[in-house]
């Protein structure tokens, strides 16, 4: 027998029994090194082997351990070969389904045995199953004991297996018994008293090995105590590390620029419209940020078509009347585009210089752009990313606007700041996106930025009738199309992402202008699709504004951008595929004149229940804000902005929507550190964030 060595919290894993080089190097990859590491990589989520559940009351969904008798065996051949195996305990029976599978495999699942296995119920073509469940066939069918406890599962990475996980974590755990007073306590006592929250090490062994008697169902939820403990101070050390990065960019200086006496004026002089209220207040605020010697981070959220272009625009001016060069950003090539062409057709009147850079731009005029840009002379460039690429120096940057910030991350963002800075001077930073961000969101990924809402469009929009349709009803709609067509509109017929593949969706957006140009033959019908070159893009598009072209298949390069009020009806193609928030954006593409407009979700039945209720929010609201809301709680925030895009670092407990309810003591708290306590920050900050958050390296 080996004795356990006494080991330290801080010594590298390798001290431990059984890892290797090779083991150590997969640990790194999940940022494990140190053994207190491996006490922080927490359990994802738990195998209940402690009861067994009847086979007839599983649903779909469930993660089940059960036992039953194996009915039946056989390989089926189809689209993917794959062995069946149908087994029931009395109560009912279900499939077990391998993909991958051995001849040994085969012949061990006889019929008549007892099995158990445990996995994740399923919806199969036929009955219920579970795909590549976790079994084990009994020798005695009453032989067999259960858990005793719930099995805690790791997130893990290739060729790293759970009980290897598991093992470790034991080892971990019993370092942490012998070297306890080397794990500090960071949250203050009355927290915890308040909250009546256990102390991180009995939290910790908690979950990692929850006792017999532990509640299964408020584990498996995430609810306990000693989770919720974890998980509250994992988003303290998430909001802390924002804090602590927003005041470290408020004490910088950035370059003031004096209220507009000229250029502002003149500008909303020549507009066609006048702003609405939102829009003013808006620039206003913004306006006495510029004024300031601080860096400006504001994000602007107003819905699809509630005028935040203009209000960039005046950023822009008062900036370039300061003598400094602004830099806008847009998320695609298409609405780079168009920013440009709004912005020069501004500006230009004004004398002021506009420049356009992006990655498709032929070299020479790259180089000639570059050149200008490093001349210190106030210049308004807009572009997409390509703007903050290495070859790309700023002379005088003052200001920095990103559109559509949901599809930029917070490490994104904050790249760009560097990259701006001269001599210890930060650009002013304005982000605007049209994707209302939940409340939840902007407490945690957004904390560091100011927030102002357009909370109003322009006088002259219409609502928006939207139907939720079956794709079986295609004639009917086609039918509509040439209606709407016969009266002089226009029409959208938007493709959506069947795969995950960009060149699939411009495949299906092909195939379907070809189909409904069979159809349509008194209509003149577009199509574009992110494979396009710019320059085609920008044709159709012109086309489609010049009413030259009826409908218009598109795939989602529309999303953002494009303005033509004569469109007044938009189909989505096999809407239960897209986000909420996606959809919304979509739709704002029409209504955007003064004619009523429809808009048609089309969907591949059937339908299940939660595409059901995504489609019927849709249905019944415009509210940018609602929608996003409820797209958050139906799809969690990763999905809903982008896993990357998020800004959120993937995190080990906490979960944005489950424990929302912590944040307000979590704000709470986080001031009462930084106030009173600011050693404790940045060992909170190190213990949960660790390398991942050095913004100064992006
Ligand atoms: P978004 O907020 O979605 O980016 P845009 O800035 O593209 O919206 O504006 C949408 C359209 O509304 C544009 O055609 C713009 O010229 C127009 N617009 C902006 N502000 C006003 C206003 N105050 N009154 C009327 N039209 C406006
Ligand atoms: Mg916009």
């Amino acid at each position: 027998m080996t004795i356990q060595k006494q080991h330290s919290l801080s010594d590298p894993v390798t001290v431990l029994s059984g890892v290797g080089v090779r083991l150590q190097e997969k640990l790194e990859r999940i940022g494990i090194n140190v053994i207190q590491d491996l006490l922080f990589h927490l359990p994802h989520r738990y195998i209940d082997r402690t009861r067994l559940t009847p086979i007839g009351v599983l649903r779909f969904g469930h993660n089940a351990y059960i036992q039953g008798e194996i009915e039946l065996t056989q390989v089926r051949y189809g689209k993917r070969r794959s062995l069946l195996c149908r087994i029931s305990d009395g109560t009912g029976a279900i499939v077990l389904r391998f993909f991958y599978f051995s001849k040994a495999q085969e012949k061990g699942l006889q019929r008549g045995l007892s099995i158990r296995c445990y996995g994740q119920v399923r919806r199969g073509p036929n009955s219920l199953e579970i795909i590549h469940p976790e079994y084990r066939v009994l020798s005695d069918a009453q032989d067999d004991e259960l858990d005793e406890q719930l099995t805690a599962v790791y997130p893990s990475t290739e060729g790293l297996q759970q009980a290897r996980m598991r093992k470790l974590s034991e080892q971990a755990l019993l370092t942490l018994n012998n070297d306890k007073h080397n794990l500090t306590e960071l949250l203050p006592e009355e927290i915890l008293a308040k909250q009546n929250l256990p102390t991180l090490i009995d939290a910790l062994d908690y979950v990692h090995r929850p006792p017999p008697d532990a509640d299964v169902q408020s584990l498996i939820e995430g609810r306990h105590p000693a989770q919720q403990r974890l998980a509250f101070e994992e988003l303290l050390a998430q909001q802390l590390s924002l804090l602590e990065l927003r005041n470290e960019l408020r004490t910088e200086h950035s370059p003031a620029f004096d209220l507009s006496t000229q250029h502002v004026p003149e500008y909303l002089e020549r507009l066609p419209f006048t702003l609405t209220n939102a829009q003013t207040r808006a620039y206003k605020t913004i306006a006495s940020d510029l004024n300031k010697s601080v860096a400006m981070l504001r994000l602007i959220q107003g819905d699809v078509g509630s005028g935040k272009t203009v209000v960039a625009a005046l950023a822009a001016l008062q900036a370039v009347e300061a003598g400094y060069q602004v830099a806008i950003m847009a998320p695609t090539e298409l609405l780079a585009e168009q920013h440009y062409n709004n912005f020069l057709s501004w500006l230009e009147p004004l004398g002021i210089d506009v420049v356009f850079l992006t990655g498709k731009l032929k070299k020479s005029i790259r180089i000639n752009v570059e050149t200008r840009l490093q001349d210190q002379t106030p210049v308004v460039a807009i572009g997409t990313h390509a703007l903050f690429q290495d070859s790309v120096s700023f002379a005088k940057l003052g200001l920095i606007v990103i559109d559509e910030q949901h599809r930029f991350g917070v490490h994104q963002r904050l790249a760009l700041l560097e990259k701006g800075q001269q001599h210890d001077k930060y650009p002013h930073q304005l982000i605007m996106t049209a994707t209302p961000i939940p409340r939840t969101l902007t407490m945690t990924a957004y904390a560091d930025l100011d927030h102002t809402v357009i909370d109003e469009l322009p006088p002259n929009r219409k609502a928006i009738n939207t139907s939720v349709i079956s794709n079986e009803r295609r004639e009917d709609i086609i039918e509509r199309i040439k209606h709407i067509c016969s009266e002089g509109r226009q029409v959208y017929w938007v493709c959506t992402l069947i795969e995950e593949s960009e060149t699939l969706q411009c495949e299906t957006a092909i195939e379907t202008a070809e189909k409904l140009t069979e159809k349509l033959t008194s209509i003149k019908v577009g199509l574009i699709h992110g494979r396009m070159k710019a320059i085609e893009k920008e044709t159709v598009m012109q086309d489609f504004k010049d009413d030259k072209i009826g409908l218009l298949v598109a795939t989602t390069v529309i999303e953002v951008g494009v303005d033509v009020p004569n469109a007044s009806l938009m189909i989505i193609d096999n809407a239960e595929r897209f986000g909420l928030s996606q959809l919304h954006q979509l739709r704002g593409r029409i209504g955007r004149g003064e004619i009523k407009s429809d808009c048609v979700l089309m969907y591949q039945s059937p339908l299940g229940d939660l595409a059901k209720q995504r489609l019927e929010i849709m249905r019944t609201s415009s509210d940018g804000f609602l929608i996003a809301e409820k797209d958050l709680e139906l799809r969690g925030p990763g999905e809903v902005l982008g896993t990357q895009q998020a800004g959120i670092p993937e995190m080990r407990v906490a979960d944005l929507m489950r424990d929302a309810h912590l944040l307000p003591e979590i704000q709470n708290t986080a001031k009462t550190l930084l106030a009173q306590h600011p050693g404790k920050v940045k060992l909170l900050i190190h213990r949960w964030l660790g390398k991942n958050l050095d913004y100064s390296n992006v």
